[in-house]
This record gives C-alpha cells, structure tokens and sequence, in this order.
C-alpha cells in the first residue's frame, strides 16, 4: 500500500466527464489499495473568467477582495469531484484550504505556502478509507483569517505541499500532457518526452516558461524530497495498471538518479518579457544604482541586463528586461528617475521572447551557447541580449522568431525525436 497524492489540472476537470474520467482513475488507486489524496484545479478557464470580472469591477482592486474571488474556482472542482466519486461508490470528502487548514502567507495573489495540517485527513484515511480532495491554489492567513492564493498555475505548489505534509510516496501531477518534453509538445512537434529530469533543470524550465509545473512546486519538492511524476489524465483509466513499474510520465529527480545525460536537455521560451533601453546615460558610477533601485522599490524584477562600451568614455546604453506585466510601471519608473539617472532616450519593446537552453551537461562542456548563436545567425535571427549561468543560457530575440528559433536549436541539440 502508498500514499498518492494525486493532482489534476484545469483541461483534466474541464466539465462533468472529465471530473467522471478524474474519479475513474482515482477509484482504479483506491482499489489498488492505496490512501489517496486528491488536488485539483479550477475548471479550464474559470480561473481566467474570475480574474477578468475583478478587472472589469475596478481596473485597481483590493488583492483580499481578488484572492476572495478567484479561490471559488477550485471550491467548485473540489466538491464536484467528491460527489462524482461518492457517486462511485468511493468515500470522498472536499476540504478546502482554510479546512484543513494549508497556511500561507499574507502576499495576496502570491502567497507562499507555511504549513499544511494533514493529520484529519490522514487519520480519516486510516479510520474510514476516504479520500481526501482538496482545493489546490488557495490557502488561509492564520492572523487575518483571509483566504489567500498562490499565484497562477499554483495547484501544483498546493499538491507537492500536501504530499510533503502527509508523507506521500508519490506526488503525481496529472496534465494534458502525458510529462515533460524537451521542448512545449505544442510548438515542437518533434519534441520528446523525457523519462526522468533532475530538480535543478525542472526548476530552470519552470523559471523560463514551461509552464507544465509552476516553479514554486519544484523548490518545495527539491527540500522535501517529493517524488514528483508528471502523466497525462487523458490516458484511459481503464489502461493503466496500477500494479505495473511504470506508466508513461516524467519523474522529476535529484540528478544522482539520471543515468544518460545529455549536455543540453532542452529549450524552454517566454513571450512574457519587455525589453527597455536607456539611451545615452553617463557612463560613471552610481548610475546602474539611479536606474536599477526605483525598479526595486516598485517590488519589479529585473532579468537579462546589457551594457554596452562607452565609445566617447562619456555616454553608454544599458538594456534590460522586465515581466511583460510591469512593462508600464517599469516605464514610468524609469521616467520619474530621469533627472537622477540623465539619459537622453528610453525606448522599449513588448514583441520579444527570451529563449532558453538548459542542461546540466552544460556545466563540464564549452562552447555550447555558441553553437547556438552561429545556428541563428545563420537563419538572420538577430539577438538583443544574453544571459548565462551554470545550467543554462538565454537569448533575447524578436517574438515573430520564437517558434523558427526553439525549433532550430532543439535539432541543433540533437533533441527532436527520430
Ligand atoms: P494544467 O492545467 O494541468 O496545470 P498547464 O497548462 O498548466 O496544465 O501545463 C501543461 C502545459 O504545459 C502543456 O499543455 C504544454 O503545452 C505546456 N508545456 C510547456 N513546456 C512544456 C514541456 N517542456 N513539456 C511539457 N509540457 C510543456
Ligand atoms: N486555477 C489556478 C490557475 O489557473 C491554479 C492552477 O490551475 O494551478 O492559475
Ligand atoms: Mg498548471
């Protein structure tokens, strides 16, 4: 006998028969003997209806009020799965995040997760065999008593969090999906999938668009421990053998686990960026300071960071990149500074895409991002900037170029599938 948890996402609960195909697959582990519980998301596309009538009620809104909101959701997922599982005859009970409770922090809209108390539902598996279904996405703040969410695509983070409280075996996380690729399936068709991928990568490809795990979900499995299998809930209950080694998915794992590694294992991208360019600022300390902090104090991150050489020792430009999201703010930000920073131009760019290859094998091998810029060249994709780090590197290019860029470098790797 384990202890599963087992999470479904938005398209996996999107109406009645896919929550029946949901409850399908979680009886086939409950007749298998196992304690299971189950976190689910909102129905495919709620969340984003939710968030679009807190806009529409007032452009600028009370974040308790959003949390409030868009935490009703996966209320709904929850209870409707309990009922088609009692419907089963599996006994089943929805909690959701102030129930149990899942504690969090007080950040509105992206709160971190505290502490989970496990030991009701745990207890009920022991006493009554009933599974647990759980809101994923939402948690409370003890002070306040508010509910709080966890930032989109968080029912990952509430799924790890849970199989960490109640010492699951496994985490399952089950998407559209059947794991993860070497590259978004959708944009590379020739991309693979990969029978198991190490945290620190995981992490990378999470932090730089694939959106198939929320990269919060992947730190907290790293610390905890949390062996996380990423499979697909389209698959047909019936199919699986719950008694079989393994079902098609991807396991996430510390890298002492990874046999067959490749240098580079994969290219992950994001259309979320903005890029400005201060034109003609002094070239003289204290500048980088002038620009960089006001961005800080208005809570934005900055990522890719370019500074060109001074030809006249005097005046230099410096481009960098923001969250699309806080482009306007960023703008104004900098804007507000100009008489302390003194540029002569900001100009900026919402069209770009920061694209990304990531490998372990990175570490011990040279010249691998400069394969890559030779490859665009050759197909005239001009680069804006460039980031490196241990495991990974990122180029800035136009977005018209996204889809003709992943796929060039993914055969230059040597990733698209025979
Ligand atoms: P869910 O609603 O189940 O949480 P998401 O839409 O959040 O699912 O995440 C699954 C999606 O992630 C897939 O449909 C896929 O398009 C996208 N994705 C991006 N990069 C990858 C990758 N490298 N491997 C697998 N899926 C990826
Ligand atoms: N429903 C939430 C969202 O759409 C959380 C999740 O799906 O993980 O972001
Ligand atoms: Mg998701």
């Amino acid at each position: 006998m384990s202890r599963l948890v087992m999470k479904f996402g938005g398209t996996s609960v999107a109406d009645i028969d896919h929550i029946r195909n949901v409850a399908r697959h979680v009886k086939r582990e409950v007749d298998a003997g196992h304690e299971i519980a189950v976190v689910v998301s909102a129905m495919a596309g709620t969340t984003n209806r939710l968030i679009e009538w807190c806009g529409e009620a007032a452009a600028l809104h009370d974040a308790r009020e959003y949390d409030a909101i868009v935490a009703s959701g996966e209320q709904v997922s929850a209870g409707l799965l309990a009922i088609v599982l009692q419907d089963l005859g599996v006994v089943a009970r929805s909690w959701q995040g102030w129930q149990l409770p899942i504690l969090t922090s007080n950040a509105h809209g992206a709160a971190r997760i505290l502490d989970i108390n496990g030991a009701e539902i745990v207890r009920r598996f022991k006493e009554r065999k009933e599974v647990a279904v759980i809101t994923g996405f939402q948690g409370i703040h003890k002070e306040t008593g508010r509910i709080t969410t966890l930032g989109r695509g968080g029912s990952d983070t509430s799924a790890v969090a849970v199989a960490g409280a109640i010492m699951a075996d496994r985490c399952d996380i089950y998407t559209d999906v059947d794991g993860v690729y070497t590259s978004d399936p959708r944009v590379v068709p020739k991309a693979r999938r990969l029978e198991k991928i190490a945290f620190e990568e995981m992490l990378e490809f999470a932090s730089l668009g694939a959106k198939v795990l929320q990269v919060r979900s992947v730190e907290l499995g790293m610390v905890h421990k949390v062996r996380i299998f990423v499979r697909s809930s389209f698959d047909k209950p019936e199919d699986i053998d719950p008694y079989a080694n393994q079902p098609p998915g991807t396991l996430i794992c510390g890298e002492e686990d990874i046999v067959e590694q490749h240098v580079v294992t994969g290219i992950a991208f994001s259309k979320d960026e903005a890029q400005i360019s201060i034109r003609q600022v002094a070239d003289k300390p204290g500048v980088a300071a002038a620009i960089f902090v006001p961005l800080a104090e208005s809570s934005i991150n900055v990522d890719m960071i370019v500074q060109n050489v001074s030809a006249d020792g005097k005046t230099t430009d410096l481009t960098f990149t923001v969250p699309s999201a806080d482009y306007q703010r960023a703008m104004e930000a900098i804007g507000k500074a100009k008489a302390a920073i003194g540029y002569q131009r900001l100009d900026g760019a919402t069209d770009v895409a920061k694209i990304s290859v990531i490998g372990i094998g990175m570490r011990s091998h040279a010249g691998v991002a400069a394969e890559a810029f030779r490859a665009l060249a050759s197909r005239n994709i001009n680069i804006r900037a460039i980031t490196t780090s241990e495991i990974k590197f990122s180029v800035l290019i136009d977005a018209a170029y996204t889809e003709l860029a992943v796929r060039t470098l993914h055969s230059l790797y040597g990733l698209d599938k025979a």
